[in-house]
């Protein structure tokens, strides 16, 4: 028997014992027994749907960006929707984005009538090529969606610019990136618009939920109207005043969030440097047990960056392997490690390809999906928990190596 056929048969995969007995997920929340408490808690009080834990966890997530002013709402989908909504994008606009993100970015621009323009991508962070963009401009074009894949900040420099030149609202969609830094400054401080996920697999999570970030007034004022149905004053409003009257100017949502997701949001937020710090901690664990692996490309991060890693995707070097992805992915998974793909590009899903979409138009995305994948990243993650990810891409890697 040759040494290849050895490693194979030792693979879960075929049969072998895999490294860990339980999947050990690619994200997982970090919940503590102060965050029960404070929510407990919470059910006991007054208010249980938007009231002062909001109002509180608004102020502090406000602070923690940066920004002047931070709206709470039902998701990341519904503060990437409200951005749309607040900068007037609707039917017969174009709005630019990224084709490596996940479908809501995208969807959001559909819910509005409008149409999105995906532009490649730049090969080392995945994220929107500044350079790519201004080719895609036509005078339809009212928004930029930017998204900070993975963790890492997109190049905001360069986009602000072409913002500003050809007046378009710039919205940061930054489900990934709470805590990571672009020039020394908060992601969450620099768009018109920053949108963040509090889903579980989120940085933090108030179990769903999202937060828009802003430092313009007005738009600040349109986001918390039309979070509830569009109305001119909400009713703690009126119970203050005294008076029963309100007026509906524009149509709005219900995308308020409540008292529960607020208190849980607070207390989460309290953790946010520590939990950032763990998974940059991991990412270094990663990287030492990763060096010597040269059938991998490992994610980089730039000198005027910080990310605050949501996901660690490296990309595999198929000319030195003799699996594709999903092959290997099926080894990992085999293993009980939660390995994961982020993301197919957006315009290939079949919705978007009845819109008309052609395959192909994206090189360097295209090519990228087929060679990234998400291993395991969360703060609750333990030593040998990182220990298991690196023994079994060593070993699923050292099966298919050319
Ligand atoms: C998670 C996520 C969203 C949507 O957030 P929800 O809170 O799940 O609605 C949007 N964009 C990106 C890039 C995401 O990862």
């Amino acid at each position: 028997m040759t040494e290849e056929t050895d490693t194979k048969k030792e693979l879960a995969l075929h049969g072998g014992k895999p490294v860990r007995s339980q999947l050990l997920p690619y994200g997982r929340q970090f919940i503590t027994d102060e965050d029960i408490n404070a929510v407990c808690e919470v059910l006991r009080s007054n208010w249980l749907t938007t009231g002062p834990k909001i109002d509180e966890f608004e102020s502090l997530f406000a602070q923690a960006v940066g920004s002047k002013y931070a709206v709470a709402v039902s998701s990341g989908t519904a503060a990437l929707h409200l951005a749309l909504i607040a900068g007037d994008i609707g039917p017969g606009d174009e709005v630019i984005t990224s084709p490596i993100t996940f479908v809501a970015t995208a969807n959001c621009i559909c819910y509005q009538g409008a149409t999105p323009v995906f532009v490649d991508v730049e090969p080392d962070t995945l994220n929107i090529d500044p350079a790519k963009i201004e080719e895609a401009i036509t005078p339809r074009t009212r928004a930029i969606i930017a998204v900070d894949y993975a963790g890492h900040p997109c190049d905001l420099e360069p986009i602000m610019a072409l913002c500003k030149k050809h007046s378009l609202l710039l919205i940061q969609d930054s489900a990934h990136a709470l805590g990571a830094h672009y020039q020394g400054k908060p992601v969450g401080s620099l768009a018109d618009v920053t949108a963040f996920s509090l889903h579980p697999v989120k940085h933090i999570t108030t179990g769903e939920g999202g937060m828009a970030t802003t430092n313009n007034e007005e738009l600040a004022q349109r986001l918390k109207r039309f979070r509830n149905h569009g109305l001119t004053s909400d009713h703690r409003q009126r119970q203050k005043s005294g008076a029963w009257h309100y007026d509906m100017e524009e149509l709005g949502y219900n995308y308020r969030l409540t008292e529960l997701n607020g208190t849980l949001g607070i207390s989460q937020l309290e953790k946010l440097p520590k939990l950032v710090a763990r998974r940059q901690e991991i990412v270094a664990q990663y990287e030492s047990a990763f060096s010597k692996i040269t059938e991998i490309d490992l994610p980089i991060c730039r000198t005027d960056c910080n990310s605050s890693w949501h996901l660690y995707v490296p990309q595999l070097n198929l000319d030195q392997l003799t699996a594709d992805r999903d092959l290997i992915f099926q080894a990992m998974r085999a293993e009980n490690i939660g390995a994961n793909v982020h993301y197919a590009p957006v315009p290939w899903f079949s919705y978007y390809q009845k819109r008309g979409y052609q395959k192909g138009n994206w090189p360097v995305a295209e090519t990228a999906f087929q060679r990234i994948l998400s291993l395991p990243l969360w703060p609750g993650m333990n030593t040998d928990d990182v220990q298991d990810v690196a023994r079994a891409l060593e070993k699923v890697i050292s099966a298919f190596k050319k």
